[in-house]
């Protein structure tokens, strides 16, 4: 069984997300998002709501009855190795992402030679999404309906007014 993790900060869950689990979930038997608690990166969504919002979104698709969400605090390929998964999927919009998650992913690698990293590109909608320009455009009641599920955008609007 080839399982995968999907990790990242989620605050919160966008469609550029959902698109690169979706592909994801089309390639590995089992993925989990995985959801890091980041306390340092203040996040405006707590670890329980993160996962609240994924898991509501993931019930609406059909196709990815192979996705779990599961939250994680440590060296990621730690979490990876426990959970049996020998795959971390990351997303790749652009060339400003591919310094960062280069290093990330041969760090990764000498931590653990046994877990392979995989990029995945979401379809070109949602190159220059982000949750970071998601919460701004809300926060200045821009109309964020294409960018998040609809549950994400009703959750922000609750936050931010
Ligand atoms: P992190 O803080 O780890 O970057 P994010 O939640 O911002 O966490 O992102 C998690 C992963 O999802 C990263 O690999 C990121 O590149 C990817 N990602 C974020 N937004 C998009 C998007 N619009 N399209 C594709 N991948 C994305």
């Amino acid at each position: 069984m080839k399982v995968a993790i999907y990790p990242g900060t989620f605050d919160p869950i966008t469609n550029g997300h959902v698109d690169i689990i979706v592909r994801a979930a089309r390639i590995f038997d089992k993925i989990i998002v995985t959801v890091a608690k980041n306390p340092v990166k203040q996040p405006l969504f707590s670890t329980q709501e993160r996962i609240f919002l994924i898991e509501q979104v993931l019930s609406d698709l059909e196709n990815c009855r192979n996705v779990e969400v599961k939250s994680f605090d440590g060296l990621i390929v730690k979490f990876a190795q426990s959970e049996g998964a020998c795959t971390i999927i990351r997303g790749l919009r652009a060339i400003s992402d591919f310094e960062y998650e280069l290093q990330m992913a041969l760090m990764n690698r000498r931590l653990a030679d046994d877990i392979t990293t995989v990029f995945l590109m979401p379809h070109e909608n949602y190159t220059y999404l982000n949750s970071t320009i998601v919460k701004e455009v809300a926060s200045l009641g821009g109309d964020i309906s294409s960018f998040v599920p609809e549950i994400v955008r009703l959750k922000l609007k609750d936050k931010l007014t």
